[in-house]
């Protein structure tokens, strides 16, 4: 879960997410939908999935317990270095190093590692450093240590060497480097996308369809809908998206508020507009399936952070034309 997100936004999810799966048996015979249920919001859908397959794997051959060597934890899905060499130093006692983030900025300044941290061989060789410095049998603890210093201490940007205690080994503190180590990325450009959905409605429900199960938010029910092409109105993008999504013709009515939205590599503005059906039984095309829903019973479902603003819109303006 913590993979890319903060532990503030993660720690309800853990709760609630160890209370509904207490178990890897429990998580191993779950169904999607309330798998990504309980990680809605928490986004990169695929750690989900990956769980759940592991949970699988280690019922089916390890007897219902988490195996506890490295190599063992690297045959699992979803279980890299990184979680292997947690998993088996924290929970196991095993003496291995961990490389996250905040280790590598550490040791990087620690040792003057001017190279890319990104390149095999400079992990190889912090990984190396990394070990030699692990005192016998207190490796969970020692890489614990090392990931809290480089997250409230030795942080990116200007860290806080003042109050550093391991400041007198620090070799980029020693030659006043430890700005400039390790080398910044270069930032590319986020670009933006204009999508246009559709909130068709036919009686008291509404078709939502369900994205393939692996790539962006897999596994998630959403509004049908697609890129804007350039000089297209939202509403003829509307239109085509549904006929050569869905094979359905619709009316499209009026619109919602637009919704914006950023995901790790783009950000969207959402255009979704109320429509009517007015032909054709929904084929999806990209969707593994498209389902009329009931409207109150949209919330059952998980969607992605994007469609949940929809959502509300959607909530927000049927509460009004009520009113
Ligand atoms: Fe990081 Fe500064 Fe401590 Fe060196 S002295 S480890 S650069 S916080």
């Amino acid at each position: 879960m913590l993979q890319q997100t903060r532990v503030d936004t993660v720690v309800p999810y853990y709760e609630r997410f160890l209370r509904r799966f207490p178990t890897v048996q429990s998580l191993a015979q779950c169904e999607e939908d309330e798998l990504m249920k309980a990680w809605e919001g928490l986004g990169y859908y695929t750690r989900a999935r990956r769980l759940r397959e592991a949970a699988q794997k280690i019922v089916k051959n390890h007897q219902g317990r988490i195996p506890s060597t490295v190599q063992e934890l690297l045959s699992l899905p979803g279980i890299g270095p990184y979680s292997a060499g947690a998993i088996a130093s924290i929970a196991f006692g095993l003496d291995v190093p961990v490389l996250d983030g905040n280790v590598t900025r550490v040791l990087s300044r620690l040792y003057t590692v001017r190279e890319d941290t990104n390149l095999a061989r400079t992990r190889d060789r912090l990984e190396f450093l990394a070990l030699e410095l692990i005192p016998q049998g207190r490796a969970g603890l020692f890489n614990q240590a090392l990931m809290d210093l480089g997250a409230t201490v030795c942080i990116p940007g200007n860290p806080r060497c003042l109050v550093c205690s391991i400041r007198s080994h620090c070799a980029a503190f020693e030659c006043g480097e430890q700005d400039r180590i390790p080398k910044k990325k270069e930032r590319l450009p986020v670009p933006h996308y204009d999508v246009g959905l559709a909130v068709i409605l036919r009686k008291d429900r509404v078709l939502i369809t369900k994205r393939p199960p692996e790539g962006l938010l897999g596994g998630l029910w959403e509004f049908p809908g697609g890129k804007k092409k350039p000089g297209e109105t939202m509403e003829a993008c509307i239109a085509r998206e549904m006929k050569e999504e869905l094979g359905i013709e619709v009316k499209v009515k009026h619109p919602l508020t637009p919704v914006r939205h950023a995901y790790t590599h783009f950000k969207v503005t959402l255009y979704a507009f109320i429509c009517t059906h007015t032909r054709g039984h929904p084929q999806p095309r990209t969707a593994t399936e498209a389902r009329w829903v009931p409207v109150d019973h949209l919330d059952a479902l998980p969607f992605p952070k994007g469609s949940l603003k929809v959502l509300e819109v959607f909530r927000d303006s049927i509460t009004n034309d009520v009113a």
